[in-house]
């Protein structure tokens, strides 16, 4: 497509627009209850707060609602982007919701002149995410109840107009399941959708490409439908941002980075959840192994006194602190460097919109502790900087680099370029002091906690966390960029500074250590526990098989330092079956010395089958040993054995299953088809479990 200036202006105007969210949430998780209220709150909870949308609708004079099922923010943050662009470009009265906020009893009574977008991500194996449980519940039973008490047969939704988009991930099995399943039953019911529904793969990695191409077709149907007249759409920020020279770093109600109020008033309390993190000292840490540009971190988080708790299997989530030098990239190319301890207020303009962290505050800290700076440019808001370039050279490139997908697959996201990057490549020693920041806190995500399998037993350490981690640092080839994980290189400073190094800098980065008005001094990191369903068979008489190649071996450590302490007791135990792989057996062999002290306990139960892929001529992972351990696999499979597989989504746990399902078809004479089918049938019943990322 062939676009003049003027059509330019306009787009990355209506870009500008559309990046920019002004209903509750958007990127940023559930914005109201990440400091408001300690309490852990769910939809049904919420005193005082209309469940039904109609209504809610109708009182606000809306006609668009864009429900979304998020696991991670995404799918928030695309009905976000889609509800305000809804409303820039085509005039439609938009309200995001999340979806367990309301009932759907009434979804009979929708106005048929109104439309419902559903957002839905598929969760883990085919499930709905957390929040779209209860929703995902009711239109799949046997006969939902409507309120005016229509049968399925006699199509209640007749009157609902509906847009479909997923979230899923084509390496796992039952990709994008749940809004396959929920159009299904929609247009069962009687409803109408417009346009096709769309399907992002995160799998394939294009999960903002597939966004970007299904909304254009969707929004000409929808414009079509409704009658919608396009506009001209301008840039409207959401956030009012006032500085306040009577406040300064020394007043004690300004946020330096502390997550929510009690932490700022030094009255941190539990219960400590994904909205209230515990500040817990961290115990031990070590490094499992170092070579070259790569290394492992072993930690130890106590989380005694905290009223947290773990059960084996379990995972913590870490929350980390952008690092020193990236903080100062993105304030000095935004011109805001001088300025960076200049209290600022945040104020939402729109009634229905939060502001995603606490204020007042200052430009350093919302960067340091609350947006992901580091991460993958979305094309989508680099466009929408154009109109803020400091030259027209560099607001030709913007607008080149956001109307060109491949142009910017190869010049910006294969490159791992952060956005404070590819604005200093397009203006060289220049800033761009006339972005909005509001349009920052807006385009870009909070920075999200990340997850790790414990790898420790909650019987053998029940106040010590451990954890195994990769320190994340891959450089191109042929690239000077070392693309630099935000965690992980936090964790190895941490670890750093516990050894004795009293300015710790992995790999030329910096770190705030001791955090906020020094609130994590002495080794600290903010931490919650996410309970998982990776679990050992309450009998530990069962025999388990584990697979777990590189930092996948973490939750299997745990497994055995359990079972070798049950052993230790005199309890029987199982067989423990462990496949681990690696590079090579003197690089990178986690746990590499601990192992023999398990199987002094564990006896003839335990057996460690490895596989290191670069010792021999040819290169040997675990599914080649498993394949080689055929017949005992099958034995143990007989014999009621649990399965467990942990580490790379993509690859190995695929190739493991495949795996699996051809040693019970070769060892009991039975087709492929039937051996993965008896797989299938381990996984429903949970006696086939994965934790893999
Ligand atoms: P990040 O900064 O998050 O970067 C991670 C990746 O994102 C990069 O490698 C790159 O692929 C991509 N990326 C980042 N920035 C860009 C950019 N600008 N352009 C393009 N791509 C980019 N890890 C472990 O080591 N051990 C575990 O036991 C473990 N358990 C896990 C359990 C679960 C349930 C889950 C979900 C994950 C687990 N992980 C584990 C992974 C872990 O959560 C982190 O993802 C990992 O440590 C990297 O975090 P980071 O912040 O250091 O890297």
């Amino acid at each position: 497509i062939e676009y003049d200036t003027a059509d330019i202006v306009i787009l990355t105007a209506i870009f500008a627009a559309t990046i920019a969210y002004f209903t509750k949430g958007t990127l940023w998780g559930k914005p109201k209850d990440l400091f408001a209220d300690l309490a852990h709150t769910n939809g049904s909870a919420k005193a005082g707060k209309t469940r039904d949308f109609v209504k809610k609708m109708a009182e606000t004079d809306r006609n668009a609602i864009f429900f979304y099922g998020s696991q991670t923010g995404t799918a928030e943050d695309y009905a976000s982007r889609l509800a305000k662009e809804g409303h820039a470009r085509f005039g439609l009265r938009t309200i995001v919701a999340d979806i367990e906020d309301y009932d759907f009893e009434n979804l009979d009574t929708f106005p048929s002149d109104h439309l419902a977008f559903f957002l839905l991500a598929t969760y883990g194996e085919g499930e709905p995410t957390d929040n779209a449980v209860e929703f995902y519940e009711f239109l799949s039973g046997d006969e939902p109840q409507f309120s005016e008490g229509l049968s399925a047969d006699e199509k209640p939704l007749q009157n609902l107009k509906y847009v479909a988009f997923g979230l899923g991930n084509n390496t796992y099995e039952h990709y994008n399941a749940i809004v396959r399943r929920v159009d299904g039953f929609l247009t069962k019911l009687g409803a109408s959708r417009y346009g096709p529904a769309g399907e992002g793969d995160d799998g394939a990695g294009t999960m903002e490409e597939d966004f970007l191409a299904w909304k254009e077709e969707m929004w000409q149907v929808v414009s079509k439908e409704m009658g919608l007249e396009e506009r001209e759409a301008v840039y409207e920020p959401v956030f009012k941002i006032t500085e306040d020279e009577s406040l300064s770093t020394d007043s004690d109600t300004v946020y330096l980075g502390e997550p929510n109020k009690n932490h700022l008033e030094g009255k941190a309390k539990g219960p400590y959840n994904s909205h209230n993190p515990f500040i817990a000292p961290i115990a031990k840490s070590s490094e499992l192994f170092n070579v070259k540009d790569r290394n492992c971190l072993h930690m130890e988080i106590d989380i005694s006194g905290s009223g947290l708790s773990y059960t084996t299997g379990d995972h913590i989530a870490i929350w980390p602190t952008n690092s020193g030098k990236e903080t100062d990239r993105i304030l000095n190319v935004l011109g805001l460097a001088e300025k960076r301890h200049s209290v600022i207020r945040v104020e939402a303009l729109d009634s229905t919109s939060k502001v995603p962290f606490p204020s007042p505050t200052t430009y350093d800290a919302v960067i340091r502790y609350h947006v992901e700076i580091n991460g993958l440019v979305s094309r989508q808001f680099v466009a929408s900087l154009a109109p803020f370039a400091p030259s027209d050279k560099a607001k030709a490139e913007l607008v080149r680099l956001g109307g060109d997908k491949d142009a910017f697959a190869e010049e910006i996201s294969s490159r791992y370029l952060n956005i404070a990057q590819v604005l200093e490549m397009l203006a060289p020693g220049q800033t761009w002091p006339s972005i909005p920041f509001s349009l920052i806190i807006e385009g870009l995500t909070r920075v999200q906690p990340r997850y790790y399998s414990i790898s420790s037993s909650s019987h053998v350490q029940k106040d010590h966390i451990a954890i195994t981690a990769v320190v994340e640092s891959i450089r191109l080839p042929g690239s000077k960029h070392i693309l630099k994980g935000v965690t992980t290189n936090y964790l190895l400073a941490l670890k750093q500074k516990q050894h004795g190094d009293p300015n710790p800098d992995p790999h030329g980065l910096t770190y705030d250590i001791t955090g906020p008005r020094n609130k994590y001094d002495g080794i600290h990191v903010p931490i919650h526990v996410r309970h998982s369903n990776f679990k050992l068979p309450s009998n530990p008489e069962k025999p388990i098989i584990m697979i777990g190649p590189g930092t996948g071996v973490a939750p299997f450590r745990a497994f055995v330092q359990e079972r070798a302490a049950l052993a230790a007791k005199g309890e029987k135990v199982g067989k423990t079956l462990l496949f681990f792989g690696c590079r090579n057996s003197n690089e990178d062999y986690l746990y590499k010395d601990e192992w023999p002290e398990y199987a002094s306990k564990l006896g003839d139960s335990f057996k460690l089958v490895t596989a290191f892929s670069r010792e021999g001529p040819k290169k040997v992972y675990v599914q080649h040993r498993l394949q080689e351990h055929a017949d005992e696999v099958n034995e143990l499979l007989k014999a009621g054995a649990y399965i467990y597989v942990c580490g790379d989504a993509a690859h190995m746990a695929r190739d493991v299953n495949a795996t699996f399902g051809r040693i019970i078809a070769e060892k009991r004479g039975q087709t492929e088809a039937q051996g993965e089918e008896v797989v299938k049938r381990m996984r429903s019943s949970n006696q086939y479990q994965e934790d893999v990322w």
